[in-house]
C-alpha cells in the first residue's frame, strides 16, 4: 500500500519542477500530498466498512467515502487540493460535484487491494467518486486504476491487465510512452492523465522505473507517480529499501497508522 504513497512523495517536487529526465534525483525538499492524504481516507472509509454493496446503495456507500475526504481534508488542507475540491470539502452541505480530474483516479488503489471481485472494486469505485468526480471520464479513470491494482496482485501478467482495461474501459494502452512523453503537458484531466501512468507501469521493469517513467512525462507528476506505484506496487511486491527509507520519514505518523491498519487487514 506505500507504492501510492511514495510515488506521490517523489512526485510531489516535479509536480512544480517539470522534468523530462528519466534520471532525476529525489528531492529532499519533497513531502505527501493530497493524493496521499485522500488515499488515506478511502483506507478509513473501508477500514470503519468492508461490506460489499450493489448498485442501489452506491449513493449510500458514496456519503461514507464522502465523509472521509472532508474528514481528512480538514486534518491536512493545506497538502496541495485542488480549488474544486477544497471548496466542496468545505461547503456546509454534501453537495455532488462534477469533476472530470485525476483526483479519485490518484486515490482509487486501496479498493483494488480491499474487494474480492471485479465487480466489487468497481461499485465500490463508483461509490467513492459519487460526491466528488460524478462524471463519466473521472469514474472510468478511477475504475481502471483500482482494477488494475486488483488483477496486478493476483498475479496477472502485464499482458493480460493491458488487454482487460484495453476492453473494459476502452484506453488505447499500445502507445509507447516515448511517444507520448514528446508532447506531453500538465493536464489532469483523467482522460488525459490515467493512460499515460497506466502505460508508465506496464513498461516498467520494477517499482522504481514505474515512478521513473511517470514522473519523467512532464506532466502532474505525484498523480501519475501514485497511479502508477500504486499498480507497480501490487505487481511487483516489492519496494527498493533506499526508496521506502527516502519517504518514510516524510510521512505523518497518522497518516502511516492507518495505512498499516490497511495493510495488515487487506494486504497479504
Ligand atoms: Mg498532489
Amino acid at each position: 500500500m506505500f507504492g501510492a504513497i511514495y510515488g506521490d512523495i517523489i512526485g510531489s517536487y516535479y509536480e512544480t519542477h517539470c522534468t523530462k529526465e528519466y534520471d532525476f534525483e529525489f528531492q529532499k525538499d519533497s513531502t505527501f500530498t493530497d493524493d496521499t492524504v485522500l488515499t488515506v481516507a478511502v483506507c478509513k472509509a473501508i477500514l470503519n466498512n468492508s461490506e460489499s454493496i450493489n448498485r442501489w446503495s452506491v449513493r449510500k456507500r458514496g456519503l461514507e467515502y464522502a465523509g472521509q475526504f472532508r474528514q481528512y481534508y480538514s486534518y491536512y488542507p493545506n497538502s496541495g487540493f485542488g480549488n474544486m475540491f477544497s471548496e466542496w470539502a468545505r461547503c456546509d452541505n454534501f453537495k455532488i460535484d462534477h469533476s472530470y480530474a485525476n483526483g479519485a483516479a490518484m486515490r482509487a488503489v486501496p479498493i483494488g487491494y480491499a474487494y474480492k471481485t471485479i465487480e466489487q472494486v468497481l461499485l465500490q469505485t463508483k461509490a467513492s467518486c459519487y460526491y466528488t468526480h460524478n462524471n463519466r471520464e473521472a469514474i472510468k479513470a478511477a475504475q481502471a486504476v483500482a482494477t488494475a491494482v486488483f488483477l496486478a496482485r493476483k498475479g496477472e501478467s502485464k499482458q493480460n491487465i493491458k488487454v482487460f482495461l484495453q476492453n473494459l474501459f476502452h484506453y488505447d494502452l499500445t502507445k509507447k510512452l516515448e511517444d507520448i512523453k514528446e508532447n506531453y503537458v500538465f493536464d489532469s484531466r483523467a482522460s488525459y492523465s490515467v493512460p499515460p501512468a497506466i502505460i508508465a507501469f506496464l513498461e516498467s521493469t520494477d517499482y522504481e522505473s514505474a515512478i521513473r517513467n511517470a514522473i519523467s512525462l512532464g506532466g502532474d507528476a505525484d498523480t501519475e507517480a501514485c497511479i502508477a506505484g500504486g499498480i507497480a506496487e501490487a505487481y511487483y511486491k516489492d519496494i527498493p529499501k533506499h526508496i521506502s527509507d527516502f519517504c518514510n520519514r516524510k510521512i505523518d505518523y497518522t497518516l502511516k497508522n492507518v495505512i498499516l491498519d490497511f495493510q495488515n487487514r487487506f494486504c497479504e
